[in-house]
């Protein structure tokens, strides 16, 4: 099967001013431009309502853009009707049919595309055993755990081998151990195939953790394109910064040299590294404050009170207040001291940790 990987086709996307509006005044993608290179784990990552689902459609052709061109492994599909596409979508509701048969429900596809019944049994075995699920292709749907149906909902887009699967939050429904487990399962799938997926999520941690790359989206509009470190250690503004999760996010309200005057106080920057105006802002990530007696040669510091510790297991969250403003702080739970609510404490602030984003 590993073979068969590394020579499957895959198609690279384009997308080139795509406009699509529903009614007068809903616009749900507002000129996005992408591209997405063959073999790619892509992800689409966005709040509610901000257009993913859309452009999922646009790329099945379920729905038609207003303007704008869609090429795929070179082909210009913006008028191939969805069946004639080598696209195949996964939605989040499985769509499977409940009374038949894991066989029968894979071989739909390859009987409606005219495929002999002996062929069809073959591939449906082949990919029953490539997803491990050969066991159980003569169960009925209805007698599958919801984690199976999803499998084989998978395992049905997959077996006419098209060259782009398109994948709208299919791990949603199911509970935080199988959801994991399944994107593990399916970032590896995906490797193996050499397929390209776009997939969709409005879920940071999930993008991050299946993604080569990832497009945020708010309000139809493209926000930042980056791999997973890129987007979440260099926000292109303070819209991606607080949607990958950010929280100690501060305005920065005049600068002087290298230094900033932010809420929680005045920090220094690299020289010269770190363009800012007023008006930016400035990202301080929890995990590289230290709490600290002695400030380490170079560093700022701040004074601050622990308001709040979160015990998380594997690590311990202070919530600080300095200056009148709350700041996060991820301390490792190894062997360091724990510092209670009340405290008065020491924050050394590394300058090459600071991170500016424009607004
Ligand atoms: P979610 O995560 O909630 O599914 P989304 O990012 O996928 O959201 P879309 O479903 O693409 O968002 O919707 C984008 C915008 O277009 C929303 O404001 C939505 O209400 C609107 N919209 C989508 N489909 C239609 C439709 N068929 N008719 C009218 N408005 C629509």
């Amino acid at each position: 099967a590993d073979q068969e990987a590394a020579t499957r086709k895959a198609s690279s996307i384009e997308l080139h001013g795509l406009h699509k509006r529903f009614g007068a005044d809903t616009i749900a993608l507002d000129g996005v431009d992408l591209s997405i290179r063959a073999g790619e784990f892509f992800t689409l990552l966005g709040p509610s309502g901000c257009g993913k689902t859309t452009l999922l459609r646009i790329l099945a052709g379920l729905e038609e853009p207003d303007q704008g061109t869609l090429v795929v492994g070179g082909k210009e599909l913006t008028e191939v009707p969805p069946h004639r596409r080598s696209v195949n979508t996964v939605f989040q509701s499985y769509a499977l049919f409940p009374h038949l048969s894991v066989r029968d429900n894979l071989a739909f596809g390859l009987k409606m595309r005219g495929l002999p019944a002996g062929k069809r049994d073959a591939r449906v075995d082949e990919i029953a055993a490539f997803i491990k699920l050969g066991d159980l292709v003569e169960r009925r749907v209805d007698q599958l755990s919801g984690g199976q149906r999803q499998r084989i909902a998978l395992a049905r887009a997959l077996v006419c081998e098209p060259d782009v699967l398109l994948l709208d939050e299919p791990l949603s429904a199911l509970d935080a151990g199988l959801r994991a487990q399944l994107q593990v399962e399916l970032q590896r799938l995906q490797k193996r195939l050499g397929m390209t997926f776009v997939f969709v999520t409005h879920d940071q941690d999930e993008a991050m953790v299946m993604s080569d790359r990832i497009a945020v989206l708010d309000s139809g509009n493209i926000q930042q394109v980056g791999t997973p470190s890129e987007v979440y250690e260099r926000p292109a503004n303070a819209f991606v910064a607080r949607f990958m999760g950010h929280e100690n996010l501060f305005a920065i309200h005049a600068r002087e040299d290298d230094r900033v005057q932010t809420d929680i106080g005045w920090l220094r920057l690299v020289p010269g590294e770190q363009d800012s105006t007023p008006g930016d802002w400035l990202l301080v990530r929890p995990e590289t404050l230290e709490i600290n007696d002695t400030v380490p040669e170079g560093y700022n510091h701040l004074a601050g009170v622990v308001r709040e510790r979160l015990y998380r297991g594997s690590r311990i969250e202070y919530v600080l207040e300095v200056n009148g403003h709350a700041l996060m702080v991820v301390a490792s739970n190894l062997g360091q001291r724990v510092h209670q609510a009340g405290d008065a404490v020491t924050i050394s602030v590394c300058p090459e940790d600071l991170v500016t984003v424009v607004a």
